[in-house]
């Protein structure tokens, strides 16, 4: 048992092959997807979201501009607000 606890740390990878890490955003371990399903879904939410509101605008509206806005509004949720502040660390061009 203990050994197998041991190969299972020092190698990231499941039987199938697909690397098992924790969320990015929050860190929390998600055995079947990453980043965590709550933070799937605010992700998932934040593109069908963008396309809404671009078209909202007149199809001008960056990226960068769109999480700007939803940060702004009382009513987005935490995890939304966490996966737009990881989606902007992960864009060098946005500051
Ligand atoms: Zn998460």
């Amino acid at each position: 048992m203990r050994e197998s606890n041991l190969e299972r740390l020092e190698s990231p990878l499941d039987s199938v092959g697909h690397v098992v890490d924790e969320c990015p955003i929050c860190n929390r371990i998600d055995s079947k997807s990453r980043p965590c399903s709550l933070h799937q879904e605010a992700m998932r939410n934040l593109d069908s979201q963008y396309e809404a509101w671009r078209s909202a605008m007149g199809g001008d509206l960056s990226r960068n501009e769109y999480y700007k806005c939803l940060l702004g509004l009382g009513e987005t949720g935490p995890a939304v607000k966490q996966a737009i502040e990881y989606l902007r660390g992960a864009e060098p061009e946005s500051v």
